[in-house]
């Protein structure tokens, strides 16, 4: 069986001052996490403080765009178009909630190594999503 990913329009993600630089780099083609110089973690959502010990000293990092893929589902179901939704954890050390785009949806498998592709949303906003790396 195959399921080839098809593009299908992708909700406009909502800004904030939290997040606005992530969206402007996504835009360039960059993958920003926020890190933490107190703690040593990295985390994804972007906050202004850090999720583990509180600090506020949080700052922007470039992320390798390469990650692994944690778990995933294939919605059939919820519209006329399947996609894959998928958590990938990050190299950097965060998972993130994103889809898995540009490729057969039936081959992906629970560990598989991704990296990160970009899709324009339905308000031209860039945001990361993840494709199998072919080894
Ligand atoms: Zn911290």
């Amino acid at each position: 069986m195959s399921t080839p990913y098809q593009d299908r329009p992708i909700p406009a993600p909502l800004k904030n001052p939290e997040n606005r630089e992530y969206f402007e780099a996504a835009g360039n083609g960059r993958l920003l996490v926020k890190h933490c110089p107190d703690c040593g973690k990295s985390h994804h959502y972007p906050r202004s403080f850090c999720p583990f010990c509180h600090s506020p000293r949080v700052e922007w990092r470039e992320a390798s765009g390469r990650g692994t893929l944690y778990t995933y589902t294939v919605t059939r179901r919820a519209g006329p178009t399947p996609y894959a939704l998928a958590y990938v954890t990050l190299e950097e050390g965060p998972t993130m909630l994103t889809n898995i785009v540009d490729c057969d949806l039936d081959s992906l498998s629970v560990g598989q190594a991704v990296k990160v592709v970009f899709k324009a949303s339905e308000d031209g906003t860039a945001v990361p999503m993840f494709t199998p790396v072919l080894s």
